[in-house]
């Protein structure tokens, strides 16, 4: 049997960047809270959030995709050593290629972070009447504030990518955001009522 610890440190061993503790602890409590069952995630990488959120309740369903295989593989074998391959359906593709019926209370966006006006664009439909899509590392290790410091220049594109995001969320027409400086920067998105 895995623990959640062994798959932590796997991701720190290979350079996977899963949720900070602080993070996951507010999505969890997030999920617990506001009653959410039906979950979609874009970025599975190792699974590692996947079993997290689904760990919360046992009548959770989360659907989780990842476009690297071995990241894949190894998110396959973690979800099956926690029990949870019957509560987890992970597919393997690029999530701006695929197609996901359904309706989501939550649509968890951590994957590349220049397209995440795209994720946001395209998977809004999947989301239920009264449901959230809350969006990882808005503050980009702290960087998003601090442009200035950048030297690398794929760095700056790829940090100001993530503030046209933040622009994107705070002048949208039909959500309103709240930004979280928890973890590595959280938004969370509703529908304007
Ligand atoms: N949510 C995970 C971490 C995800 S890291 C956790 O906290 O445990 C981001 C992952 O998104 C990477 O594994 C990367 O391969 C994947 N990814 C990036 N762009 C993607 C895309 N367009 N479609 C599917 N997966 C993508
Ligand atoms: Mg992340």
């Amino acid at each position: 049997m895995v623990c959640l610890r062994v798959i932590e440190e796997y991701a720190h061993e290979n350079n996977i960047p899963i949720m900070l503790s602080d993070g996951i602890d507010f999505l969890t409590d997030f999920i617990k809270k506001n009653d959410i069952k039906r979950i979609l995630e874009v970025g599975s990488a190792i699974g590692y959030s996947a079993i997290c959120m689904a760990q919360v309740s046992l009548d959770i369903q989360v659907v989780t995709i990842e476009r690297d295989t071995l990241r894949y593989n190894e998110a396959v074998k973690n979800i099956n050593d926690f029990g949870l391959n019957d509560r987890i359906e992970i597919i393997l593709a690029d999530a701006l290629e695929c197609d996901i019926s359904g309706d989501f209370d939550l649509i968890f966006i951590d994957a590349a972070k220049a397209q995440y006006i795209k994720f946001f664009e395209k998977y809004k439909s999947n989301l239920a009447k009264d449901g959230v899509i809350i969006s990882d590392n808005l503050s980009f290790h702290g960087m998003v504030d601090n442009m200035d410091s950048i030297t690398n220049r794929n760095t700056r594109q790829l940090v100001g990518k993530i503030v046209k995001y933040i622009d994107f969320l705070k002048n949208n027409l039909e959500f309103d955001t709240e930004f979280i400086s928890i973890g590595d920067g959280i938004g969370i998105s509703r529908r304007k009522s």
